[in-house]
Protein backbone atom coordinates (compact mmCIF):
# COMPACT_ATOMS: atom_id res chain seq x y z
CA UNK A 1 0.00 0.00 0.00
CA UNK A 2 0.94 3.49 -0.49
CA UNK A 3 1.93 5.86 1.65
CA UNK A 4 -0.67 8.55 0.94
CA UNK A 5 -3.23 5.58 1.02
CA UNK A 6 -2.10 4.56 4.46
CA UNK A 7 -1.71 8.38 5.54
CA UNK A 8 -5.98 8.69 4.17
CA UNK A 9 -6.86 5.54 6.67
CA UNK A 10 -4.94 7.24 9.49
CA UNK A 11 -7.11 10.80 9.21
CA UNK A 12 -10.00 8.62 8.77
CA UNK A 13 -9.58 6.93 11.36
CA UNK A 14 -8.01 10.06 13.70
CA UNK A 15 -11.74 11.96 12.69
CA UNK A 16 -13.75 8.75 14.56
CA UNK A 17 -11.52 9.15 17.51
CA UNK A 18 -12.23 12.81 17.87
CA UNK A 19 -15.60 11.69 17.54
CA UNK A 20 -15.56 8.94 19.85
CA UNK A 21 -13.53 10.86 22.72
CA UNK A 22 -16.69 13.10 22.97
CA UNK A 23 -18.85 10.50 22.93
CA UNK A 24 -17.04 9.43 26.19
CA UNK A 25 -16.84 12.32 27.53
CA UNK A 26 -13.69 13.60 26.97
CA UNK A 27 -12.43 16.71 24.65
CA UNK A 28 -9.49 17.47 22.62
CA UNK A 29 -7.34 20.36 21.42
CA UNK A 30 -4.63 19.31 18.46
CA UNK A 31 -0.99 18.84 19.03
CA UNK A 32 1.18 17.89 16.65
CA UNK A 33 0.60 15.54 13.74
CA UNK A 34 3.02 16.45 10.93
CA UNK A 35 6.68 17.43 12.27
CA UNK A 36 9.86 17.80 10.44
CA UNK A 37 13.13 15.83 10.25
CA UNK A 38 14.73 19.29 11.74
CA UNK A 39 11.86 19.23 14.96
CA UNK A 40 12.71 15.83 15.23
CA UNK A 41 16.15 15.75 15.78
CA UNK A 42 15.48 18.93 18.39
CA UNK A 43 13.25 16.70 20.17
CA UNK A 44 15.84 13.61 20.27
CA UNK A 45 18.40 15.98 21.57
CA UNK A 46 16.45 17.51 24.13
CA UNK A 47 14.73 13.85 25.37
CA UNK A 48 11.56 14.71 24.59
CA UNK A 49 11.68 11.64 21.73
CA UNK A 50 13.86 8.83 21.99
CA UNK A 51 13.70 8.02 17.95
CA UNK A 52 14.23 9.69 14.49
CA UNK A 53 12.20 7.05 13.19
CA UNK A 54 8.52 8.99 14.15
CA UNK A 55 5.81 8.06 12.60
CA UNK A 56 5.03 11.84 12.95
CA UNK A 57 7.68 12.30 10.35
CA UNK A 58 5.22 10.20 7.78
CA UNK A 59 1.70 12.19 8.77
CA UNK A 60 0.96 8.50 10.49
CA UNK A 61 0.61 10.10 14.02
CA UNK A 62 -0.85 12.87 16.20
CA UNK A 63 -0.55 14.03 19.68
CA UNK A 64 -3.85 15.34 21.39
CA UNK A 65 -4.57 17.40 24.58
CA UNK A 66 -7.13 15.80 26.43
CA UNK A 67 -9.43 17.71 28.63
CA UNK A 68 -11.94 15.67 31.37
CA UNK A 69 -14.41 17.71 33.16
CA UNK A 70 -12.52 20.80 31.51
CA UNK A 71 -8.81 19.46 32.91
CA UNK A 72 -5.97 18.85 30.58
CA UNK A 73 -5.18 15.23 31.59
CA UNK A 74 -2.01 12.97 30.80
CA UNK A 75 -3.21 10.57 33.07
CA UNK A 76 -3.45 7.07 31.98
CA UNK A 77 -6.09 6.06 33.63
CA UNK A 78 -7.94 9.09 31.90
CA UNK A 79 -6.68 8.16 28.39
CA UNK A 80 -6.63 4.52 27.89
CA UNK A 81 -10.01 4.36 27.00
CA UNK A 82 -9.45 6.02 23.77
CA UNK A 83 -6.50 4.12 23.33
CA UNK A 84 -8.02 0.88 23.31
CA UNK A 85 -10.91 2.07 20.78
CA UNK A 86 -7.96 3.90 18.86
CA UNK A 87 -6.38 0.51 18.63
CA UNK A 88 -9.91 -1.56 17.65
CA UNK A 89 -10.08 0.70 14.46
CA UNK A 90 -7.56 -0.74 12.24
CA UNK A 91 -4.45 -3.91 13.40
CA UNK A 92 -1.76 -1.33 13.03
CA UNK A 93 -3.12 1.35 15.17
CA UNK A 94 -1.00 2.06 18.33
CA UNK A 95 -1.45 4.28 21.26
CA UNK A 96 1.49 6.04 23.07
CA UNK A 97 0.47 4.68 26.69
CA UNK A 98 0.78 1.26 25.79
CA UNK A 99 3.15 0.64 22.43
CA UNK A 100 3.55 -2.98 23.03
CA UNK A 101 -0.54 -3.56 23.83
CA UNK A 102 0.04 -5.43 27.02
CA UNK A 103 -2.75 -2.94 29.09
CA UNK A 104 -0.71 -2.38 31.74
CA UNK A 105 1.39 1.01 31.76
CA UNK A 106 5.26 -0.09 32.00
CA UNK A 107 7.91 1.51 29.73
CA UNK A 108 8.25 5.00 27.85
CA UNK A 109 5.00 6.17 27.92
CA UNK A 110 3.76 9.09 25.92
CA UNK A 111 -0.72 9.33 26.40
CA UNK A 112 -1.31 12.23 24.21
CA UNK A 113 0.12 10.02 21.13
CA UNK A 114 -1.81 8.15 18.62
CA UNK A 115 -0.83 6.58 15.69
CA UNK A 116 -0.30 4.39 12.57
CA UNK A 117 2.54 1.98 12.73
CA UNK A 118 2.31 0.83 9.10
ZN1 LIG B 1 3.39 11.94 19.19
Amino acid sequence: MKLSEKQQIFTFNVSMLICKAYEMGLTLTFGEAYRTREQQLLYVQSGKSQTMNSNHLRRLAVDFNVFKEGNLTYKWEDIKPLGDYWEGLHPTNRWGGDWNKNDIKDGFIDTPHFEMNA
